[in-house]
C-alpha cells in the first residue's frame, strides 16, 4: 500500500508579525467528515504544492484548517467597514482565517486563506460556516474573472465539510481555500485609522507599500504614492468589470482590497441583457451597486480611504485633505480611459483612434444596447461577425434596425478588425443558469455538471463545438434573476 506524503507547505506569517493589532490567532472548527469537491491543480503547482498530496487526508486537513503546517499562526484579521454606506467598526473575519503567506512559481508572497472555517472572536451573530453551493460560486466566478484576464482572489479548492448549515433550510457545508495577493482592504485601514493609533496606520501602510506597491517607498510622499497607486489600480479594475459586464454586488469597503484584486463573490452575477440599472443582489434594493453605478461607488470607497489615510498624508490636516482631494481627481480620468481604451478594443477598432472619435460612439453604441436590452457578450462577438460581412446576427439584437444600422455604418467606415476582437470579447461567461445549473447538481453529488462548466471558462475566448449551450443568454422572460445573500 503506498501512503500519500502529507503536503509540504511553508508558511510565512507576516500580517501577523507586523500587524499584531489586526490579527486574532485562532483556530478551525476542521470537519468531520471532509470530501474534496474541487482542486485547483495548475494553482496547487504554482504554489509549489503537491496536487495528490492536497487531495489526500492530510491535504484535506490542511485545507479544512484541522492541520496546521508547523510554524504557521493562522489568524483571523480585524477590519472595519461601510456596508452599503452604513459604517460598522469591527467587522473581521467572522467565518475567515488567513493561514499565512507562500511564495508562488513568480516568487510573489501569496495569502493562504479558508473561508466557511468556522467562528472566530469576529462572528457576531454568525454561525462561522459556509455552504456548498456558495464556496462553489466563489471558486466558479473566481477562475472565470482570471481566465478573463482580471485581477481576482484564486480559489485553491472547495471542500466538503460533512457539516450541515442552517441556513433558510439546512445545506451541506464546505470550506474554500483561497489564494489572494494579500487581504488587505480598504476597511483594514478605516479600523487601523479608527485606532486613533497613527503608528499602527503607519505600519499597516508600509507593510501595504512592502507587499504590493514597492516603488511607492521611494517616493517623495510615500503613503500618497500608496494612495494613488490604490487608486489606479481600482480605477482599471473596475472598468475592466464593466468591459466583461461583471456586477459585485456587495461593494462595501471591506470587499474592496488594497492590491486591486476581485474580491469576496457573494450576490455577483455576470449581466446578460444590458441594462446600466441590472442588480442581482436581493438585499440591494435601492440599487446602490448596480452595474451602471460600480465606478461611482469605487470612487466614494477610495475616498474613505484617502480619509482614513490622512494623518499619513500630512501632519498639517488641512494640507492633508488638499492632498487626498488632488488625488481623487485623478479617479475618474483613469478610470474613463480605462474604459475607453478596453472598449475601443471591444469594438476592434486601433488603440491610437482618437478619443473624439471613440467616445460618441461607444456612447451611442451603449443606448443602442440599453433600449434593446442586447446580451452584452453575445453582441460582441455577433459584431465580430459583422465586421466579417455578416451583419444579420448582429441586427437581431435591435428592434430599431435603423438606429444599429447607423451606428454599423459609422463604425464599419473605421475598418474594425474582427480577429482582434474575437481575441478579446468572451464567448463564455459564467451565465446565471449554467452556474445554478452545476451548483445544483454539485450539492445533489454530481460533480460532472460542475467540471464540465469550469473546463468551458478556463479558456473563455475560444469558441469550441459542441459547447452552445454555454454561450446561450437566458431565455426570454426567465425574469430578473436574483441571487440571495445568504451566502
Ligand atoms: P461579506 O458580506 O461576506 O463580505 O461578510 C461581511 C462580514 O460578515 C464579514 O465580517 C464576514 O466575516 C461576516 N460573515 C458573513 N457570513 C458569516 C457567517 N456565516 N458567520 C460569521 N460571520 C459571517
Ligand atoms: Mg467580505
Amino acid at each position: 500500500m503506498t501512503v500519500a506524503p502529507a503536503p509540504t507547505v511553508t508558511l510565512d506569517n507576516r500580517f501577523a508579525r507586523e500587524l499584531p493589532e489586526l490579527a486574532v490567532a485562532w483556530r478551525a472548527e476542521g470537519a468531520p467528515d471532509p470530501r474534496l469537491l474541487v482542486l485547483n491543480e495548475p494553482l496547487a503547482r504554482d504554489l509549489g504544492l503537491d496536487p495528490a498530496a492536497l487531495a489526500a487526508p492530510e491535504g484535506l486537513r490542511l485545507l479544512t484548517g484541522a492541520a496546521v503546517p508547523a510554524g504557521a499562526t493562522p489568524v483571523a484579521q480585524g477590519y472595519a467597514g461601510h456596508q452599503f454606506g452604513g459604517y460598522s467598526p469591527r467587522l473581521g473575519d467572522g467565518r475567515a482565517l488567513l493561514l499565512g503567506e507562500l511564495v508562488d512559481a513568480a516568487g510573489r508572497a501569496r495569502d493562504l486563506h479558508l473561508k466557511g472555517s468556522g467562528r472566530t472572536p469576529w462572528a457576531r451573530g454568525g454561525d462561522g460556516l459556509a455552504a456548498v453551493g456558495p464556496m462553489l460560486r466563489e471558486y466558479v466566478v473566481s477562475e472565470a474573472m482570471h481566465a478573463l484576464g482580471i485581477p481576482t482572489t484564486r480559489s485553491l479548492a472547495v471542500v466538503a465539510t460533512g457539516r450541515g448549515v442552517r441556513r433558510e433550510t439546512v445545506l451541506p457545508g464546505a470550506v474554500l481555500a483561497r489564494v489572494a495577493a494579500s487581504h488587505l482592504r480598504v476597511g483594514s485601514f478605516q479600523y487601523a485609522g479608527a485606532s486613533g493609533d497613527t503608528e499602527l496606520l503607519r505600519r499597516l501602510a508600509d507593510h501595504a507599500i512592502a507587499r504590493h506597491y514597492p516603488e511607492a517607498a521611494q517616493a517623495e510622499n510615500p503613503h500618497l504614492a500608496l494612495f494613488d497607486a490604490v487608486l489606479a489600480a481600482q480605477a482599471s479594475l473596475v472598468a475592466s468589470w464593466m468591459l466583461v459586464g461583471f456586477v459585485h454586488g456587495v461593494m462595501n469597503t471591506d470587499n474592496m482590497t488594497i492590491s486591486g484584486e476581485t474580491i469576496d463573490y457573494g450576490p455577483c452575477a455576470f449581466m446578460e441583457g444590458f441594462d446600466v440599472a441590472a442588480v442581482y443582489s436581493s438585499i440591494d434594493e435601492g440599487g446602490r451597486y448596480a452595474y451602471g453605478n460600480q465606478p461611482l461607488v469605487a470612487e466614494w470607497n477610495l475616498a474613505r480611504l484617502a480619509e482614513a489615510l490622512l494623518p499619513l498624508f500630512s501632519d498639517d490636516q488641512e494640507r492633508a485633505v488638499e492632498l487626498a482631494m488632488s488625488s481623487l481627481g485623478a479617479y475618474r480620468p483613469l478610470h474613463a480611459a480605462a474604459w475607453l481604451n478596453g472598449m475601443r478594443a471591444k469594438l476592434g477598432l486601433p488603440a491610437g483612434l482618437d478619443d473624439a472619435v471613440a467616445a460618441p460612439l461607444v456612447n451611442d453604441l451603449l443606448e443602442l444596447l440599453q433600449a434593446a436590452r442586447a446580451d452584452f457578450t453575445s453582441f460582441f462577438r455577433d459584431l465580430a461577425r459583422a465586421a466579417r460581412g455578416q451583419a444579420e446576427p448582429v441586427r437581431g439584437w435591435f428592434l430599431d434596425l435603423a438606429g444599429i444600422d447607423s451606428w454599423l455604418e459609422r463604425w464599419r467606415a473605421l475598418e474594425p478588425d474582427a480577429d482582434a476582437m474575437d481575441r478579446v470579447n468572451p464567448v463564455y461567461i459564467p451565465r446565471n443558469e449554467r452556474v445554478e445549473e452545476a451548483l445544483a447538481a454539485a450539492t445533489a453529488g454530481d460533480l460532472a455538471p460542475l467540471d464540465q462548466l469550469l473546463q468551458v471558462l478556463a479558456r473563455p475566448y475560444d469558441e469550441r463545438a459542441g459547447l452552445e449551450r454555454y454561450a446561450e443568454p437566458a431565455a426570454e422572460g426567465s425574469g430578473p434573476y436574483r441571487r440571495f445573500c445568504g451566502t
